[in-house]
């Protein structure tokens, strides 16, 4: 028989887990020729979410559990989950029941036609928040533009994923990680259905707009050196228009002499160019920052207490 793990990643998810695990259960029950795991990695949460799934993974035989030293982030805590997974596929999804379980049934349909990564698009929903998608978009469509890999805007971490994904996923170390890109990147047989978002069971959002802007930068310059070639051009076309500015100023006062000190046009000019040093110092600064975090070699993240079934245990549910 088949194994399927299920990854979900907890940060403070005490309020949705029972909830969670029923409607799992109800789901997984119906799917016959499958063993399912689910394993859940606690990332540092400061509720009784550790404490609930110990007494899960006691009374429950599908449940199994990691339990991060500290809080690693969502990335991570879904590193440490593919790094532990041992079945023949996974499938990633949220504790807050906004990705609704109902649609593995389907997602395994494709994995048997032969699909190693089956990813769930959220459909729009018509109360979505304005600014928010219209930022969004914009931001995938730059992305798409310097980058050269492609990459799926709507598709989350909601998805199945073959164990040659898994294996080649966990072969990607960096520690400011950005999944959504490596998804992308790792390449496979890709196959895309889409699921109606769900509203937060309980708690609130992890991600406000301090860590999403953290993400979006990251998926920025994970998988692109085009900001750091753009000042090039930028430099090059700001010197050319000096230049050209300068012949002019030359030519003009040569004809018909000068009457102003030109102080004006100075200082605006050493105020632009001092603006784009900055930013361009910002950019190289940016990479130099990642450069020195992924030298130091870390282990991305490490496990304080793991609970993990063996197939045999799962079995004699
Ligand atoms: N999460 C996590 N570590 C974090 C933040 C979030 O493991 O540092 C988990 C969280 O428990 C949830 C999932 O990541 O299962 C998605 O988080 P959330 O629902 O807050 O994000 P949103 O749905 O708002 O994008
Ligand atoms: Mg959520």
């Amino acid at each position: 028989m088949k194994g399927i793990t299920i990854i979900i990643p907890a940060y403070n998810e005490a309020e949705s887990l029972d909830k969670l695990v029923d409607r799992l259960d109800e789901v997984t029950h119906n799917i016959s020729g499958y063993m399912f795991t689910y394993l859940f990695i606690n990332d540092g949460s400061t509720d009784n979410t550790l404490e609930l799934l110990q007494e899960k993974a006691e009374n429950h035989p599908r449940v199994s559990y990691l339990d991060l030293s500290r809080n690693f982030g969502k990335e991570t805590a879904m590193l440490a989950g593919l790094d532990y997974a041992s079945d023949e596929a996974v499938i990633i999804l949220d504790a807050d029941l906004q990705h609704p379980p109902e649609i593995i049934e389907e997602m395994i349909k494709y994995w048997e036609q032969g699909y190693e990564d089956v990813y769930a698009v959220r459909e729009k929903k018509e109360d979505e928040d304005g600014v928010k998608n219209f930022f969004s978009k914009t931001y995938y469509k730059f992305v798409q533009k310097i980058t050269s890999e492609q990459v799926y805007p709507s598709a989350g971490d909601f998805r199945l994923l073959d164990r040659k994904c898994v294996m080649a996923l966990r072969e990607l170390r960096e520690n400011e990680r950005y999944m959504k890109g490596m998804y992308g990147w790792i390449g496979f047989h890709k196959k895309e259905i889409s699921y109606k978002e769900e509203p937060r069971f309980a708690g609130e959002t992890k991600f406000d707009f301090s860590e999403l802007f953290k993400l979006a930068i990251n998926g920025i310059t994970s998988y692109s050196t085009v900001p750091l070639r753009m000042w090039s051009y930028i430099g090059f076309f700001t010197s050319l228009i000096s230049f050209l500015f300068l012949a002019y100023e030359i030519g003009k006062t040569i004809l018909f002499g000068s009457n102003s000190a030109g102080y004006p046009t100075l200082l605006a000019a050493i105020l632009f160019l001092g603006g784009i040093q900055l930013i361009s110092l910002g950019v190289m600064g940016e990479y130099l920052g990642r450069v020195f975090i992924e030298t130091k070699g870390r282990p991305a993240y490490f496990i304080r207490e793991k609970h993990i079934k063996t197939k045999k245990e799962v079995h004699h549910e």
